[in-house]
C-alpha cells in the first residue's frame, strides 16, 4: 500500500520514492510513497513529474486503486526497485489547496446562515462549484454572503487534519457534510479537515493550513438546479 504523505504533509513538493510495480500495458507505476493526490472528493489528481537522474518523466495521469497510487508516465517505464523522486506542479497544486480550502469555507457559512446541507461539487485550480439544498436563496443574499466568506477567510483560521478511528467518526454525522456520499465500509481510520470554529468535515483532499492563504474570493455566479436546489461557483481572486 502507498503511503500517502499529501495526507499528512500538504506542503510536501516532492518526495523521494522506490518504485514497487510496473504496468507496462497501460503506461504506470506504482510507488511506495507518493506525494501525488491521486484524485477524490471533486479535487482533480495532481500533475507533475518523476525524475530519475537527468530525466523528467511527467505524470499524466494519477489514480488509486486497493494496491495504492498509480502513476502514469509519458515515455519509458523505470524498472521495478528504481528509486525516483516525485515532484507536483506546486503552483496548480496550491491553487488547488486554496480553492479546497475556500470550498469548505463557504459550506461552513451556508450552513451558519441556511442550515443548509452541500449536496455535491467539483474543482479547477482557482475556481470550484458546490451544489446546495437551499430552499430560502433570494438573489439579494448573494452580496452578504460573499463578504461573510471573505470576512471569516481574513480571520487567519487555523486548518486541522486529524485522523479519527472509523467508530469515533460514525458516531459523528456532522462530519459527513456531502449527503450523497457515505464513508466506505472498509475504512478503518477517517480523515477530518477542520477549519477551527466554521466547519469541520470528512475529507480526503489537500488544504493549505491557514484560511488567510485563500485570500478574497468571490462568489461569481448562484444558479438555481431544480426546486430548491442552488449551484453556487467561486473563484479565487
Ligand atoms: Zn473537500
Amino acid at each position: 500500500m502507498t503511503e500517502r504523505r499529501y495526507a499528512t504533509d500538504q506542503y510536501a513538493r516532492h518526495l523521494d520514492a522506490r518504485i514497487v510495480d510496473v504496468d507496462p500495458d497501460d503506461g504506470r507505476v506504482l510507488l511506495d510513497r507518493t506525494v501525488f493526490y491521486p484524485g477524490g472528493g471533486g479535487q482533480p489528481p495532481d500533475t507533475g513529474a518523476l525524475v530519475l537522474g537527468e530525466d523528467r518523466l511527467e505524470v499524466v495521469r494519477v489514480a488509486e486503486d486497493a494496491r495504492g497510487v498509480w502513476h502514469w508516465l509519458d515515455g519509458g517505464l523505470p524498472a521495478v526497485g528504481t528509486t525516483v523522486r516525485g515532484e507536483v506542479d506546486w503552483d496548480r497544486r496550491y491553487r488547488l489547496m486554496r480553492t479546497h480550502t475556500a470550498m469548505h469555507a463557504l459550506c461552513g457559512v451556508v450552513w451558519e446562515r441556511f442550515a443548509s446541507p452541500v449536496t455535491g461539487g467539483n474543482m479547477e485550480p482557482g475556481v470550484g462549484r458546490l451544489d446546495f439544498e437551499l430552499p430560502d436563496w433570494d438573489p439579494e443574499d448573494k452580496a452578504p454572503l460573499e463578504a461573510e466568506l471573505n470576512a471569516q477567510l481574513a480571520a487567519a483560521r487555523p486548518v486541522e487534519i486529524a485522523f479519527l478511528p472509523r467508530e469515533e467518526a460514525d458516531r459523528d454525522p456532522s462530519l459527513i457534510r456531502t449527503k450523497v456520499s457515505l464513508l466506505p465500509a472498509a475504512l478503518t481510520e477517517v480523515r477530518v479537515v477542520d477549519i477551527v470554529g466554521l466547519d469541520r468535515q470528512a475529507d480526503g483532499g489537500t488544504h493549505v493550513a491557514s484560511t488567510a492563504e485563500v485570500g478574497v474570493v468571490r462568489i461569481a455566479k448562484v444558479e438555481s438546479k431544480g426546486r430548491g436546489f442552488r449551484r453556487i461557483r467561486l473563484a479565487l481572486s
